[in-house]
């Protein structure tokens, strides 16, 4: 699956809903979060749905967990010279509420851990 049309992330990457685009490629997106937890909270995610982290595995595309990561740590370095957080929330249990894989990248304020 390419896309899905019930998936709020495609549907913004579609441009039916809009956003706020920091990084717009072929293979990649990232957007300010609507809800932001931190000054600065984009999403990193593939344009190509893909629900969870854990779907990754054995992805027959390799080189695109490699874009991700390398577009969220370019907006990690851009957002923030004193640090940042990165988190993926994976599944239910994780947190993840919209089912198309992102990476969350928080700056501007001091992080703490253990996280919720
Ligand atoms: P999750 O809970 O799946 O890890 O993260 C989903 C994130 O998407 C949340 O931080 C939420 O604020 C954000 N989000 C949900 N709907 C929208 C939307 O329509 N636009 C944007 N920019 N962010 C959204
Ligand atoms: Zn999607």
């Amino acid at each position: 699956m390419t896309s899905d049309s019930t998936c709020i992330f495609c549907k913004i990457i579609a441009g039916d809903i809009p956003a706020n685009f920091v990084h717009r490629d072929e293979d990649v997106v990232a957007i300010t979060d609507v809800n932001p937890q931190a000054p600065q909270h984009v999403l990193v995610m593939p344009v190509r749905h893909i629900p969870t982290f854990a779907d990754f595995v054995g992805f027959e595309k390799p080189e695109l967990i490699t874009k991700v990561f390398s577009v969220a740590g370019q907006l990690s370095r851009e957002l923030s010279a004193n640090g940042s957080r990165a988190v993926i929330n994976t599944g239910p249990e994780g947190g993840q509420t919209v089912d198309h894989l992102h990476v969350h990248v928080l700056a501007g304020r001091q992080m703490h851990w253990p996280p919720g």
